[in-house]
């Protein structure tokens, strides 16, 4: 019930045999997990330091022998067959790995299962057979109410009684590193709807959670379970084209405003390793109803930042953090089951931008430039309102333990390609 908490596994003074560089987003005490492709095979893997852990060849070596594994549960090119199994299976595989990682004497048939991450290729980590988008951090919400309709109250009436949705296009989803081509779409002019390539391209700073175990068709999860569900965090830049989405979203939402590209990065970090990094969530005003109500109303203290590449030169343009969602994880996940709705292993969801309080910590340019009204100043001359052709934009996330002790959640990076 709830979140995982702390164990010997979350320990600050582990150290593994794996050289790790100071600083690193990987020490021992994270072990995120992902796919990666080495000599055209595509397994699963876990980073330590500048390394990745061969899963596969750890499996096969007997090295996770006593835990209840299906066969070559780790030699795929994804993590769903993993997800499936649950947080026991996880937490013991997860175990096993500190002690194989920390413990001098596996050193000799461990180290041939270890990789330098430079030399293999970091895909996809689950096959997302659904995608999920929420809106669930106040502060955001309440600037896109304050940018779009300037005349009205800047929550609409549903926002504090649940977690405001729209499902995605998990067919989209790509890993990061991969460029995003401009989208085309239908936009709205003066003089009528026109098609042309968006001239409002945004990115959207989010935080993504990654289910195992699903439901029963028509069974919803209750909110004091779903914690169980969830097996760890990544980031994502939901992409999207402001103008295309002003034009199509009445009535139905987002639809090819935000379709055309979602970028995860490639390390899927355990509530396990996250752990210590428990934080309060935002008081809940009114109290939501009791289905929603979370028992253990928690987020995670992540520290979040984006920066852009413009003209070779990189900056940091907002800095802001996991807690600053109104919602938590739980219970986004019971109210997109409350009806019933199926979830799968593999399923993705997102937080939804996450901004704060002051402008340095907006999420997406349309808070930044204030939809687009106050251009944003970059070094050497540089400013931009939305994205252009040839600009990267790069997503970091990490929590901050003693000691210097980095959990990281790595990055998300993509380079904006001209349109068709
Ligand atoms: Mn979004």
């Amino acid at each position: 019930m709830g979140p995982p908490r702390p164990d010997a596994t979350n320990d600050p003074s582990l150290r593994s045999w794996v050289a790790v560089p100071p600083g690193s987003p990987f020490p021992v005490q994270n072990l995120p997990f992902g796919v990666f492709r080495h000599r055209r095979r595509a397994r699963v893997g876990v980073a330590i330091g500048d390394h990745v852990l061969d899963m596969a060849y750890l499996h096969e070596e007997g090295l996770l022998e006593g835990i209840p594994l299906p066969r070559r549960v780790f030699a795929r090119d994804s993590l769903n067959g993993f997800l499936a199994l649950g947080r026991p299976i996880w937490r013991a595989v997860r175990h096993r790995l500190c002690e194989l990682l920390t413990e001098e004497r596996w050193r000799q048939r461990v180290g041939p299962s270890l990789l330098p991450m430079s030399e293999v290729e970091l895909m996809l980590p689950i096959q997302p057979g659904d995608y999920v988008d929420f809106y669930a951090s106040l502060y955001h919400a309440s600037n896109m109410g304050r940018i779009l309709r300037p005349q009205q109250d800047p929550l609409p009436p549903n926002w504090r009684w649940l977690p405001i949705g729209y499902h995605g296009r998990s067919a989209t989803v790509v890993v990061s590193g991969r460029p995003v081509r401009r989208p085309w779409g239908q936009v709205s002019t003066p003089d009528g709807p026109i098609a042309r390539p968006t001239r409002m391209l945004d990115f959207e700073l989010e935080v993504g959670f990654v289910t195992g175990p699903g439901n029963e068709l028509g069974r919803p999860i209750p909110v004091q379970e779903a914690w169980d569900h969830i097996f760890g965090l990544l980031l994502v830049n939901d992409w999207s084209a402001r103008d295309i989405q002003a034009w199509e979203y009445v009535p139905l939402g987002p639809f090819l405003g935000k379709s055309f590209a979602t970028s995860i990065s490639p390390w899927l970090v355990t509530l396990e390793a996250l752990a210590p990094f428990l934080a309060p969530l935002m008081p809940q005003e009114p109290p939501p109803l009791p289905h929603l109500t979370d028992p253990q109303p928690l987020t995670y203290d992540v520290q979040l930042e984006v920066a852009l590449v413009v003209g070779g030169r990189e900056e940091v343009v907002s800095r802001t953090n996991m807690r600053y969602l109104y919602w938590s994880l739980a219970q986004m996940l019971a109210h997109a089951t409350s009806n019933g709705a199926l979830t799968r292993p593999g399923d993705l969801w997102a937080t939804g931008t996450i901004s704060g309080p002051e402008p340095g910590t907006y999420g997406c340019l349309m808070e930044l430039t204030w939809g687009g009204q106050r251009p944003l100043a970059l070094g050497d001359g540089f400013q931009r309102t939305f994205l252009e052709d040839g600009d990267t934009v790069v997503m970091r996330g990490w929590c901050q333990g003693e000691g210097g002790l980095r959990i990281g959640l790595g990055e998300v990076r993509a380079t904006v390609l001209p349109p068709l």
